[in-house]
C-alpha cells in the first residue's frame, strides 16, 4: 500500500460509534510513546523534531476527524462520542505544552549552530514549538502552571457547551401564511401552513436567509431575526460569561496585558493596541460612505412603513435587496433562476479546476452521510489531495458554512483531506449562497494545495489566523466574474446569466458596502471589547457596541452574543476578517481585469496557497505582489469600486 493513501471510513454505526472513540484512544497512545522517547533524550535536534512532528500529526488528525463527526454525523450519539474526544485530545494537546520534561527536550537544541545547523523550516518548527510552549505556560512556578492546564481545559469544555448550544437551539415562529409577502414562489411551496393555519419557520439558514432578503412585511422579519438573535440564550449567558473570565485569567497569568494581546501574538497584526488602531482605522474609512447610504435605506424602509424611525438589523438585508434592486434594475429573485444546485456545483468545481491547474474525480466511497460527495484532487496522473462536499441542511448538523480540515498533508506520507459543512438549497440559490461556496471553496484549495508539508505544523491553511480569510474572500469575486459565471449558471431558456445583469449586479452590489463594512466592524468590535474590557452586562456592552457602530440598529433587548459562534473560535479576533479583506483586495488587484489570468493565477498558487504555514504571511503577500501589502485597494473596494 502506498504511503499515501486516502483515509478509510466506518461503514455501519457500530464502526462510527467505535471510531469516535478510537480516533482519540489511538492518538492518545502514540503519542505517548513519540514523547517517552522524545524525553528519553535525543541527541540529533533533526531527529527530535521529527518526534515532536509525528506526534504532531496524530493529535492533529484524530482532532480533525473527531471535530467533522462531532458537527456532521447524522447520528447523535456518535456526535457525543467525537465530542469527548475532541475534549481529550485537547486536553492532551494542552497539557503536553505545560510538560517541562518536552520543553526541555527541545529546548536543548535551541541553539541552533550547536546541532550542526537547522534548515531554515526545521529552523521554523522549533521556534514556533517553543513559543506555543511558552504561551501554554511551561515556564510558569508549579502552581500557576497548573492553574493554565485547567483554565485551558475550561476554554474548551466552555467551547463545545457555546457551540452546541447554538448548534441544537434552532427557534421556532409561526406566521400567517399572508405574512410570507415577498417571498419567492418555491419557498412558499415548500413551507405550507399547518393545522392552526399558520406556516412554521425556523431558524436555520434555509428559512432565515431567504426571510431576511425577500419578506416584505416587516413584522415576519422582525420575528424571525429577533428569534435567531436570541438564539442559544439564556443557555450560553453564564458560559459565555465564565468563558471571558478563563480567558482574562490565563492571559494574565501568562504574563500578558489582556485575551487580546495573547491572542494576536502570534499573528500578523501583532497586538492587541494594533487591533484597537486598525479598527479604528476601519472606522475612518467607512464612516462617511455609511453615513451616505444609511437615508436611502430609511427612506425605502418609508415607502412600506411610513411610521418607521430607524432602519434595524432585521430590516437591513431585505432594504439592500430592494434598493439594489431598484436603483440598478437587479431583481434577486431573476438572479435566483440562474443558480441550480446541480450547475453551480459543478461550475465552482471546473473554476477552480482552471485556475488552479488540478482535477476533481468523483470518488464512490463511504463516508459519514449519503449526501456527502466525495472528490480526489489530481494534477495530472498525481493524486494530491481529496474533498468531500457535505453541502446540504440536515438536523444536528453544523448550521453555518466552513471547511474543515481531515488529515493534515505531508510529503510522501498523508494526503491531504478536508471538508465543507455548508446548508445550501437543493434547488435554486441565491448569489450570497453561490457567493459563499467560492469563499468556502477558497479555503478548501488552500488546505489541499497547502499540504505537501514538510511538517504537520504547517499544512494546508495553517497560516497565521489573520491571513486565513484572505485566499477565501480572493475567491468570492469569481462569483461576480460574468464569464466565470456564463460558463455554469442557465436561465429558463437553458442561456447563462447575462453579462449586463452581472455589470448591474456587481454595481448594486457596491451600494451598501460601507454598511455591511460596519456590520463587520460591529461584531469586531463587540469580540474585542467583550473579551479586553469584560463587561459585566453582555446584553448592555453588545448592544452598545452595535449601536454607536453602525447606523443600523440592533435588534433592543436581544441577546445576540449567545449565538455569535465565532466568539470560541476568534475569541477578541474577529478584526481578522476584515484585516484579511484588505490584504485579499490588494491580491486582486493583481489580476486585473482577468480572474483567469493563467500566469498571475500559476504565481497565486504558488506563492500563496502552496507554501501553507511554512513562510510568515506577509512575505508570501509580498512575494506574490513584488511589494508589502497597501490599503489602497481595500479603499477603493469600499467606495464601491
Ligand atoms: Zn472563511
Amino acid at each position: 500500500m502506498s504511503a499515501c493513501e486516502p483515509l478509510r471510513f466506518p461503514t455501519d454505526l457500530d464502526g462510527w460509534l467505535a471510531a469516535a472513540t478510537e480516533y482519540a484512544d489511538d492518538a492518545i497512545a502514540r503519542v505517548a510513546s513519540l514523547d517517552a522517547q522524545l524525553t528519553a533524550g535525543v541527541a540529533e535536534a533533526t531527529a527530535a523534531l521529527e518526534l515532536w512532528n509525528d506526534a504532531d500529526l496524530a493529535l492533529r488528525s484524530a482532532a480533525n476527524q473527531a471535530y467533522v463527526l462531532s458537527e456532521a454525523h447524522p447520528d447523535a450519539a456518535v456526535r457525543e462520542a467525537a465530542e469527548a474526544s475532541v475534549e481529550r485530545l485537547d486536553a492532551l494537546s494542552s497539557s503536553r505544552l505545560l510538560d517541562e520534561r518536552l520543553f526541555a527536550a527541545l529546548a536543548a537544541h535551541e541553539g541552533a549552530e550547536l546541532d550542526g545547523g537547522l534548515d531554515a523550516e526545521q529552523r521554523r518548527l522549533l521556534d514556533h514549538t517553543l513559543r506555543d510552549f511558552r504561551r501554554g505556560g511551561v515556564d510558569l512556578p508549579a502552581e500557576d502552571r497548573e492553574r493554565v492546564r485547567q483554565l485551558a481545559d475550561r476554554d474548551t469544555q466552555l467551547s463545545l457547551a457555546f457551540s452546541r448550544n447554538i448548534r441544537d437551539g434552532r427557534r421556532e415562529v409561526r406566521v400567517a401564511p399572508e405574512d410570507l409577502a415577498g417571498l419567492p414562489q418555491d419557498f412558499l411551496d415548500a413551507h405550507p401552513a399547518g393545522d392552526d393555519g399558520l406556516v412554521l419557520l425556523t431558524t436555520d439558514y434555509t428559512d432565515l436567509m431567504p426571510v431576511r432578503e425577500y419578506a416584505s412585511v416587516r413584522a415576519t422579519r422582525t420575528a424571525l431575526v429577533s428569534a435567531y438573535n436570541d438564539l442559544a440564550w439564556p443557555e450560553n449567558d453564564a458560559i459565555l460569561a465564565e468563558l471571558l473570565a478563563v480567558r482574562a485569567e490565563r492571559a494574565t497569568l501568562l504574563g500578558y496585558g489582556d485575551w487580546a494581546d495573547y491572542e494576536t501574538e502570534t499573528r500578523m497584526i501583532g497586538s492587541g493596541s494594533a487591533v484597537r488602531a486598525f479598527l479604528d482605522r476601519l472606522d475612518d474609512a467607512s464612516r462617511d460612505a455609511a453615513e451616505a447610504e444609511y437615508p436611502l435605506l430609511l427612506e425605502r424602509l418609508r415607502r412600506d412603513e411610513p411610521d418607521a424611525e430607524e432602519v434595524t438589523i432585521a430590516d437591513f438585508f431585505y432594504l439592500l435587496s430592494q434598493v439594489r434592486g431598484e436603483r440598478h434594475d437587479v431583481d434577486a429573485q431573476r438572479v435566483r433562476s440562474y443558480f441550480s444546485f446541480d450547475r453551480v456545483l459543478p461550475g465552482v468545481l471546473a473554476t477552480a479546476e482552471r485556475l488552479l491547474d488540478i482535477r476533481f474525480d468523483a470518488v464512490e466511497t463511504a463516508t459519514w452521510h449519503p449526501d456527502v460527495r466525495t472528490y480526489d484532487v489530481r494534477r495530472g496522473d498525481e493524486r494530491i489531495g481529496r474533498i468531500h462536499l457535505d453541502l446540504h441542511p440536515r438536523e444536528g448538523k453544523f448550521s453555518h458554512a466552513a471547511c474543515f480540515g481531515l488529515a493534515p498533508g505531508l510529503r510522501g506520507r498523508v494526503l491531504p483531506e478536508a471538508a465543507l459543512l455548508c446548508n445550501f438549497a437543493r434547488g435554486l440559490m441565491t448569489h450570497d449562497e453561490v457567493v459563499t461556496f467560492f469563499h468556502e471553496f477558497g479555503h478548501l484549495v488552500h488546505d489541499i494545495l497547502g499540504g505537501d508539508q514538510r511538517f504537520a505544523r504547517f499544512s494546508g491553511v495553517a497560516t497565521e489566523w489573520d491571513f486565513v480569510e484572505a485566499p477565501s474572500q480572493l475567491l468570492e469575486d469569481w462569483a461576480w466574474d460574468a464569464e466565470v459565471l456564463a460558463t455554469f449558471t442557465a436561465g429558463p431558456e437553458g442561456e447563462p446569466i447575462p453579462a449586463d445583469l452581472v455589470e448591474r449586479m456587481r454595481v448594486a452590489d457596491g451600494f451598501g458596502r460601507a454598511l455591511e463594512v460596519r456590520r463587520q466592524l460591529g461584531h469586531a468590535n463587540v469580540s474585542y471589547h467583550l473579551h479586553v474590557d469584560r463587561p459585566a452586562d453582555l446584553q448592555e456592552a453588545t448592544e452598545h457596541w452595535y449601536s454607536v457602530t453602525s447606523p443600523v440598529r440592533p435588534l433592543r433587548g436581544t441577546h445576540s452574543y449567545a449565538g455569535f459562534g465565532h466568539l470560541t473560535g476568534y475569541g477578541a479576533c474577529y478584526y481578522t476578517y476584515q484585516w484579511s479583506l484588505v490584504i485579499a483586495r490588494d491580491l486582486r488587484s493583481a489580476f486585473g481585469d482577468d480572474v483567469m489570468n493563467e500566469a498571475v493565477a500559476a504565481r497565486y498558487r504558488r506563492d500563496i496557497l502552496e507554501p501553507g504555514g511554512s513562510r510568515d504571511a506577509a512575505d508570501l503577500v509580498a512575494a506574490f505582489l513584488g511589494r508589502p501589502y497597501a490599503f489602497d485597494a481595500y479603499r477603493d473596494w469600499l467606495g464601491g469600486h
